[in-house]
């Protein structure tokens, strides 16, 4: 027997929830339901997408399955519900007004990096977009910089002065065009414009300010470019003599610079390029991508003096695809900023701060609203390791319980900012270091522009328990609001806790540099027994005095002194070792007093201090131009083939483990007196702290039967420790997280603090 017609017709109501709004996703649903032969309608609300489709059961089900499987590139579909309903025999589709009520609950899409069909037009001869630098379509262009508050709509964006000309509006208004209802919308006739500047204001007449700056870059100038988030800092990367002066007139003196190549096969002259680095490097956030550097290298070796990497990104906008294609082998692209400045965002300011740094500047007339960085990330075996997580991934929010709306101020170095709303948390892109006053500023309109656009008034202030965090003052300033403080160390742990969505107990290990301990001592080498509301600390590192505070941690040779007087009190005078040779005789002795008599000598668990104390030791980096550099410095040096550790000893104080190091000093002192290499002392340096962590974690584990691991702390940034820590607990048969989509270093503290006050306030 067969069914008729009208007994086969089925409708069915889908809600779809997740990033689903300026992403193109009522064309593709428009599209989808033509595709199939249904009618019905769909909408935008303040849920997501609703769309009611009515048909044979055969295609209602292709489109069901359709919705989740071809969903836009942009779109982030969370969830789809469906719901049979009743036909009602209409016909046709529609995209019906969207309803403007509550923007609550929508999500902001990032910026994303030019598609394929957009690349395709600017290259184009025939094409209307041909060479136009701002071309974007509802798959790619700027989003989260552009929007200055909600709904996402033109007017609200830094798109709003420039008016569509008649075929842009007809993109926009046809459903079927891939410009439907793409907010920044744009061609040569209507949209924004470039203009090349030189370093007096004056502006160069030019037809083709792209080729103009690209001709000036060959030549070995400077050009400051405006991108999507910020300014760049542009110059030649395989001219040494253009980057070291860009160098000079940056005050940057070793930290590596960013390149931007022109594609996969340029890179790998100078990178080696693995399948996993290469889907990072082309996906649509496109973030810096560290990279191993090959060698020889067609890149200065000024970018990146004494590291093993190369932070390499592919264009990401159609500005800088018409720029590299330029005859470009790679184009130094660093954040236009004088060092410790955040990156500047706006024409006026650029060609003011950059003057004495940028021979030209790239122009253009669309404001950035809220500058972003670029992103670094890299790919080990185990996966993504977020560094810094910015422009491309931000505001993408990180699941949490439902709960009332908590603002986490995050810490004082690398500042990110956490907001939640709902079932979210979303953290902030990268601020950086609020004792810079431009930083603290754009830490104050991040706040503001958080709370802007996800529409909500914050009950509760989670902030660091450092007194002196300009983070934690701004929060103190908030009166009337609840404030929980949350320790540094705990937040590390919390923020990995929540990015894997874990209940209840776990043993976390936080390394990192600094962090204000409950003792009023900095820690920083932290074994916890934590869940999301509070913790115990079950392990730590010795405390070591840091002659000098502050400036032990610019002058690690202080902190290696240290080490030296705590592994060889008597005889560290006659030891002898090139560290002693290099340093006034005076001055050691004038530390060894200072230590002796703790004048200005804090104490710090950090495990960074254990790094900077043996990267120094071992002559590597005396001297930290940016933060973490002596530690970085030292694992590049490090040798792959080396099994074994220097000893230590752990022992039980006032019911916790501390780990002592002078035993571990004393064999590197050995070693460097046997005239060992400095990358085989480095290895068996490194492979002790892996014995250090796999041991302690074990011993937590055998008291406290806790069998899953969180590793978070700037220190597990360091891949030679995370290549060997998480496979050797997990061999032990414990359960290991580590950070992945939110950075291990400070940059993921605000999560842990929303967290925690989450689970407090519950
Ligand atoms: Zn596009
Ligand atoms: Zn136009
Ligand atoms: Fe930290």
């Amino acid at each position: 027997m067969t069914l008729s017609h009208t007994e086969q017709t089925r409708r069915k109501r889908f809600r779809v929830r997740g990033i689903v709004q300026g992403v193109g996703f009522r064309p593709f649903v428009f599209r989808l339901a033509a595709d199939e032969g249904l009618s019905g309608w769909v909408l935008n609300d303040s849920l997501g997408v609703l769309t009611e489709v009515e048909g044979s059961s055969g295609s209602i089900e292709s489109f069901e399955r359709r919705l989740r499987d071809d969903a836009p590139p942009l779109a982030r579909v969370q969830g789809v519900e469906g719901e049979d309903i009743l036909p009602t025999g209409e016909t046709g589709f529609v995209i019906r007004a969207s309803d403007r009520g509550d923007s609550r609950t929508t999500l902001i899409s990032p910026d994303v990096a030019t598609c394929a069909d957009c690349l395709r037009e600017i290259f184009d001869p025939n094409d209307r977009r041909y060479r136009y630098p701002f071309t974007n379509c509802t798959n790619c262009g700027p989003r989260f910089t552009i929007i200055q508050d909600i709904p996402y709509d033109r007017p609200k964006t830094t798109m709003a002065p420039f008016r569509m000309c008649g075929k842009c509006q007809h993109e926009y208004d046809d459903p079927r065009d891939r410009r439907f209802h793409a907010q920044p919308n744009a061609c040569a006739q209507c949209g924004p414009r470039l203009r090349l500047v030189d370093s007096g204001g004056r502006t160069l007449h030019t037809d083709d300010p792209i080729h103009r700056a690209a001709h000036f870059l060959h030549e070995g100038k400077i050009v400051a470019v405006k991108g999507l988030g910020g300014f760049h800092l542009a110059c030649d990367a395989t001219s040494d003599d253009a980057v070291k002066r860009l160098r000079l007139r940056k005050g940057r003196e070793e930290k590596p610079f960013a390149v931007m190549a022109p594609s996969i096969a340029r890179i790998e002259e100078f990178a080696q390029v693995r399948p996993e680095d290469r889907s990072l490097l082309e996906s649509p956030e496109r973030p810096i991508v560290l990279l191993l550097k090959k060698d020889p290298s067609p890149v200065a070796s000024a970018v990146a003096p004494h590291s093993r990497y190369f932070g390499v990104m592919l264009p990401y906008t159609p500005l800088h695809h018409l720029l590299l294609a330029e005859g470009f082998e790679a184009l130094v692209m660093t954040s236009g900023n004088l060092s410790d400045e955040p990156i500047t965002s706006d024409n006026d300011e650029s060609t003011t701060r950059l003057k004495d740094v940028a021979d030209y500047f790239l122009l253009h007339d669309r404001e950035i609203y809220m500058r972003s960085d670029d992103s670094v990330v890299r790919a080990d075996a185990r996966g993504l390791k977020q560094m810094r997580r910015s422009r491309g991934y931000v505001p993408v929010p990180v699941p949490l319980e439902e709960g009332p709306v908590i603002l986490a101020v995050g810490p004082e170095l690398r500042n990110t900012i956490a907001l939640s709303r709902g079932p979210f948390v979303f953290l902030s892109q990268h601020v950086g270091d609020l004792k810079n006053a431009e930083t603290h500023e754009f830490f104050l309109k991040t706040v503001e522009h958080m709370k802007k656009i996800l529409d909500v008034e914050p009950e509760a202030v989670a902030h660091d328990m450092h007194p002196d965090y300009l983070s934690t003052r701004f929060a103190l300033s908030l009166g009337s609001l609840r404030h929980v403080p949350v320790q540094h160390h705990h937040a590390h742990i919390a923020s990995c806790m929540l990015e894997h969505g874990l209940e209840g107990k776990v043993i976390g290990v936080a390394l990192d540099g600094t962090g204000f301990g409950l003792d009023g001592k900095t820690w920083g080498g932290e074994f916890l027994v934590a869940d999301r509301v509070e913790f115990r600390r079950a392990g730590q590192f010795e405390y070591l005095p840091l002659p000098g505070g502050d400036r032990a941690v610019s002058e690690p040779w202080r902190t290696a002194f240290a080490a030296l007087l705590a592994s060889h009190p008597d005889d560290w005078r006659t030891l002898d070792i090139e560290f002693l040779r290099r340093h006034d005789g005076r001055d050691l002795e004038t530390l060894a007093r200072m230590v002796e008599r703790r004048l200005n000598c804090p104490l710090s668990s950090g495990a960074g201090r254990v790094f900077d104390a043996v990267s120094a030791l071992l002559g590597v980096s005396e001297r930290a131009t940016y933060e973490g550099q002596p530690a970085i410095e030292l694992e590049a040096i490090t040798a792959g083939n080396v099994e074994d550790a220097y000893p230590y000893e752990a022992a039980a104080r006032d019911g916790r483990w501390v780990v002592h190091f002078a035993g571990t000093y004393r064999g590197i002192v050995d070693d460097l007196r046997a005239g060992r290499d400095a990358s085989t002392i480095s290895a068996r340096f490194h492979n002790s702290i892996v014995e250090v962590v796999v041991d302690l974690v074990t011993r937590i584990w055998r008291e406290t039967g806790l069998g899953r691991v969180c590793l978070s702390g700037g220190v597990f940034q360091n891949r030679y420790l995370c290549d060997r820590v998480a496979p050797r607990l997990e061999a032990l048969g414990l359960e290991v997280y580590e950070q992945s989509a939110v950075p291990a270093n400070d940059g993921g503290i605000a999560l842990g603090q929303a967290a925690v006050a989450r689970a407090r306030m519950e």
